[in-house]
């Protein structure tokens, strides 16, 4: 998703708009002259317009820009209200002025909750997506964010596509490589089976796209997922699927496929994937071959 960005006169229209407590402190609105330019002030029945008090647009201008340098989360305000006049997706990063080194004014906006996250730095100092949006099936694609964050292109896997990481290496030990699918497009992951192992919990996956997004050919065939240890202590903010809920899904999982199979024909399709899967030295993980093996079948 192409980032959004968040200029001087949009911050202005909400801080007018929203009118952040800071703002009005430090602007002091509550006197008859503006601590800027020393104007005096509308007022109305003794006590000065709030909204109307910013004098000029320079005089707000530098006020809202030194308290976006020094106070820490000032910014989220205005960058939850915009996200929310703008209806943006969960995920979406935003990018506020134009400072650009090691991710400065990035920030990403967390719709689940309302509100503004900043890059995690824990991995890499320059910053990365945050926990908070894991990748996988039925979750974020891996490239979402690709050209958006600098410096790297870490992301975290869901807790469901671990697992499926997991359930392949210990079916083929001594493995490297192996297909996983995620919201309908195939992905390479390659591994280090030994540096990985009792690791894969914790585990990042580092993105190299195929092709970057302005059409130059990176390499051939699907995206790579490379896969690094991380730190158990980074996914504590992803919600994680507990055992119960992936049983209940897995069990009306299994009903959907009763209702629609008709009858053994469809079950022989199915067996032939599969076995035709497992020939193929068994690169892609059960739920690649399992999609597939819906597709056949269409259910
Ligand atoms: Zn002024």
């Amino acid at each position: 998703m192409p980032r959004e960005q968040l200029d001087m006169p949009d911050i202005l229209k909400i801080v007018r708009k929203i009118q952040p407590k800071l703002v009005l402190e430090a602007y002091e609105s509550d006197k008859a002259e503006c601590p800027q330019c020393h104007a005096a002030r509308k007022v109305v029945k003794g006590v000065p317009v709030m909204l109307k008090s910013f004098c000029t647009d320079n005089c707000l201008k530098d006020t809202v820009k030194d308290l976006i340098e020094s106070e820490m989360g000032f910014i989220d305000e205005i960058a939850a209200e915009f996200a929310k006049q703008n209806d943006l997706p969960n995920g979406q990063t935003i990018h506020y002025l134009n400072d650009d080194y090691r991710n400065n004014n990035l920030l990403f906006w967390d719709a689940q909750n309302q509100r503004i996250v900043y890059p995690f730095t824990e991995a890499d100092d320059y910053g990365s997506v945050p926990p908070i949006f894991p990748v996988g099936d039925g979750y974020f694609n891996p490239t979402d964010w690709i050209d958006e964050v600098e410096h790297n292109s870490m992301v975290f896997p869901s807790i469901t596509l671990i697992r499926e990481m997991k359930e392949f290496v210990a079916e083929y030990s001594g493995k490297k490589r192996m297909i996983v699918e995620i919201n309908g497009e195939e992905y390479d992951v390659v591994y280090n089976d030994k540096a990985m192992k009792g690791r894969w919990d914790s585990c990042v996956l580092e993105v190299i796209p195929a092709v970057y997004s302005w059409g130059e050919r990176h390499h051939k065939g699907n995206t790579i997922l490379e896969v690094h240890p991380g730190d158990p202590t980074w996914r504590k903010d992803i919600v994680e699927e507990t055992d119960d809920n992936i049983k209940a899904k897995n069990a009306a999982l299994l009903g959907m496929v009763a209702k629609h199979a008709k009858g053994a024909e469809s079950a022989n399709v199915v067996q032939a994937e599969i076995n035709r899967a497992n020939k193929m030295g068994g690169s892609r993980t059960r739920r690649s071959v399992r999609r597939r093996r819906n597709r056949t079948a269409k259910f």
